[in-house]
């Protein structure tokens, strides 16, 4: 699917989906709220009569409600403006990692309504898919009435249409049904699944303050436990034949190099996890194969980054190694994809400033060409939870979307 650029866009003619018009006075209704009848008649370039038809509809299906703007008057009466109908239902984010698991409840349009749970991320699948449920059931205060859908993201390789963990390598998990496990226990509620770095691509390109949509090819790197890669091309995400595409993270830096979580040396993802950075303070080895060693990792990178700022040497020196396997493994990217940006999240983002000059100096040592070492980077901070938007994203976005037209 492809998300209608508000500015760009094709109404669909006679005889093609009505559906598609709906999501283009959906998406424009949304971008531009609270937005009038008239404008949005405009805005469609189509006349008030189907206006007036496809509003009525909206409305009936309370997709949208009407509501004043301000104390703007029309000739002594208010006029009625459209605005999303965000209120009445929620859609609950999730971001699997292999240390925590993350909660969070939004409106249908993704605005955060609640504070973010988390619970330590159990491995067996069967008790992981029991302990989320639960935790859903508590974060939506003991129902699941209202709730619009989850969406989920899992720091592995996922099929969005079977639901099916085909392999993630920081939970040990391999062709892992958890949507089927979810389902058994939360009926009736749509569920969504996406690889993380995948879902965080796919919302810089959904999302209205994202500014990948109008530049086709982006990339996203998400740096956490692992690496999670997502890679848009011609403004639309990559799979690959098996939902592998854009992963860079198991691209190896050196063969001889750390172990990493799928079993292979010396992959990106084992130079600058967070637990990578963490086992390059330590001098011990807390990243590799075995996810159990995180449990006892109680030691985060955020805690790390203050000590580099209060003028820890050592740790400074471990972001900064990280930060020069960041630019390595980005060059790669850029001379392989020469993406328009490339954004980057995660905790190590907290500290951009005091590695930012190591990650562009790998960079343009490595890429091919001067341009190509200016490849604009930017940053998503932490405090913006790109992962957990990415989650949201798959509950909310889609009724923005359009299906693809040729
Ligand atoms: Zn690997």
């Amino acid at each position: 699917m492809r998300k209608i650029d508000p500015n760009n866009f094709t109404l669909a003619k006679r005889g093609t989906s009505r559906e598609i018009n709906r999501q283009i006075a959906l998406t424009l209704i949304r971008t531009h709220q609270p937005v009038s009848r008239a404008d949005l008649s405009r805005l469609m370039e189509t006349n008030r009569a189907n206006i007036t038809f496809l509003v009525n509809e909206l409305l009936e299906e309370e997709l949208v409600r009407e509501g004043a703007q301000g104390n703007q008057k029309v000739r002594g009466r208010k006029p009625t403006f459209l605005y999303l109908n965000s209120q009445n239902s929620r859609a609950i984010a999730v971001d699997v990692r292999a240390s925590r698991t993350y909660l969070m409840v939004t409106d249908s349009i993704g605005k955060q309504t609640g504070d973010i749970v988390s619970f330590q991320t159990v491995f067996d699948p069967e008790k992981f898919a029991e302990e989320l449920s639960r935790q859903i059931v508590n974060i939506l205060g003991g129902g699941l009435a209202g709730c619009d859908g989850i969406g989920i993201v899992i720091p592995g390789m996922v099929d969005p249409k079977t639901g099916i963990v085909v392999r993630a390598p920081a939970l040990g998990w391999r062709h892992v049904n958890l949507l089927k496990a979810l389902e058994a226990r939360l009926k009736g509620i749509p569920i969504q699944l996406e690889n993380s770095g995948k879902a965080c691509a796919l919302s810089q390109i959904w999302s209205t303050r994202g500014d990948g949509l109008n530049h086709g090819d982006i990339v996203f790197v998400s740096v956490s436990d692992g690496l999670g890669i997502g890679v848009v091309i011609n403004g639309e995400l990559v799979r690959g034949r098996h939902n592998s595409a854009g992963e860079f993270g198991h691209v190896p830096l050196s063969i001889d190099g750390p172990l990493c979580s799928c079993g292979a040396n010396g992959c990106w993802e084992a130079y600058i996890s967070n637990p990578a950075t963490l086992s390059r303070y330590f001098g011990r080895n807390v990243s590799g194969r075995k996810p159990k060693a995180l449990e006892v990792a109680d030691f985060t990178i955020e805690d790390l980054i203050v000590r580099a700022r209060g003028g820890d040497s050592k740790a400074l020196t471990a972001l900064h190694s990280t930060a020069r396997y960041l630019g390595l493994g980005l060059a790669t990217i850029i001379n392989a994809l020469d993406p328009w940006r490339i954004y980057i999240g995660g905790e190590i983002t907290e500290a951009w400033d005091l590695i930012e000059p190591e990650v562009r100096d790998a960079i343009k040592e490595r890429t091919l060409t001067g341009e190509l070492g200016e490849t604009p980077l930017k940053i998503v901070p932490a405090v913006e939870y790109p992962r957990l938007r990415g989650a949201v994203a798959l509950v909310t976005a889609p009724a923005f979307a359009a299906p693809k037209v040729a």
